[in-house]
């Protein structure tokens, strides 16, 4: 006997929801789906009517639903939000020269802007360049803290008041876990956030409109929607401890689901005992972008991968900085130590 969808009891239920163990039908899941996007980003309030809101856009299945969803509740209702879509082109041959041909699809399917920001142009390196020269151990490093800037330089371009992001309710559990495992209480108490105020010049206010979206739930999604996405993994994808907190994350939805719920509730609630010592956020000395150190980040790397020091930015070389800046020469067994690289 076909199971009834549990939501209108006429037709028949195609799904069992990941989230709430719900059967419903292909048109209950959409209207689930989105409705729960749209009270995310009202109780939250998202946005104001009259922003510019930059879609930051991969290509994959999370930013694909983002941009659908956020391009159907803005016309369903009247958000008032002009939408555009951001690209970072991070310079990875075979992956995502592939995965902007989607996006640049995507554009011409919701007829939105599209910028796309690279590496090439900003930094001068490719990732393709940055793994020969960096190994296949650290690559991700580069890539997350250059797309971070990448991002923010390519809003300030297209003026926009904000950039929402795909990251959906698997990657915050996930964050949250990886923050636990390596005690890192600051980024700890800032991961679940869903927005993020403008920290500084250059920087753009964030927001995650899929914070509460299964990764299960955005695939069901994109497949019964048929929407156009990209779905081959990165070729450079080691990011072994991640990749071990995916694992384990899955492991444990699979023995109960509202685990990852569960986890952001967790990191949510969690509060920082009192006298605990909190970075300072302050501006990089060299491009003013925001730091705790004398150097943001992508300045350390970019500095060692242009003087072909790639550990440079890579572990705890602070004090390294000060010499950097001030374009002191290092000595021989600094110099040793930075060069050495695991592949
Ligand atoms: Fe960049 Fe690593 Fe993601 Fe590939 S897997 S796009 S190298 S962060
Ligand atoms: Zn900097």
């Amino acid at each position: 006997m076909p199971v009834l969808c549990s939501s209108c009891s006429e037709k028949r239920a195609v799904l069992k929801r990941p989230k709430t163990g719900h059967s419903l039908c292909k048109a209950c899941f959409f209207w689930a789906f989105e409705e729960e996007v749209h009270q995310t980003i009202v109780a939250a309030k998202l946005f104001k009517p009259g922003e510019t809101v930059g879609i930051a856009a991969s290509g994959g299945k999370d930013s694909t639903v983002l941009a659908h969803v956020m391009k159907l509740l803005n016309e369903r209702y009247s958000y008032g939000l002009e939408l555009m879509l951001i690209s970072v082109d991070e310079g990875i041959t075979g992956y995502r020269d592939d995965s902007l041909e989607t996006v640049k699809r995507n554009q011409q399917q919701y007829e939105l802007p599209l910028k796309i920001v690279s590496y090439e142009e900003l930094y001068g390196w490719t990732m393709d360049a940055i793994v020969k020269q960096v190994g296949l151990k650290n690559n991700c490093t580069f890539c997350g803290v250059f797309r971070r800037q990448a991002l923010d330089r390519g809003a300030i371009m297209l003026k926009v008041d904000k950039i929402c992001t795909g990251h959906n309710a698997d990657d915050v559990a996930e964050t949250v876990l990886m923050n636990v495992l390596r005690g890192d209480i600051a980024r700890l108490r800032r991961c679940t956030a869903i927005s993020t105020a403008s920290e500084g010049d250059g920087v753009v206010p964030r927001c995650k409109p899929l914070k509460y979206a299964y990764e299960k739930e955005i695939v069901l999604y994109a497949y019964f929607k048929k929407l156009d996405y990209f779905s081959t993994e990165c070729i450079y994808s080691p990011n072994a401890y991640r990749g071990y907190a995916r694992t384990f994350l899955k492991d444990l939805e699979s023995i109960r689901p509202s685990s990852i719920m569960d986890i952001i509730h967790s990191g949510e609630n969690l509060s920082v005992r009192e006298g605990v010592k909190m970075p300072v956020q302050g501006t990089c000395n060299r491009c003013g972008y925001i730091s705790s150190q004398a150097l943001c980040k992508s300045c350390v790397l970019l500095e060692g991968l242009n003087r072909g020091l790639p550990k440079l930015g890579i572990g705890k070389h602070h004090r390294l900085h000060e010499k950097i800046l001030s374009q002191q020469p290092l000595t021989e067994s600094e110099e040793r130590k930075l060069k050495s690289v695991d592949f």
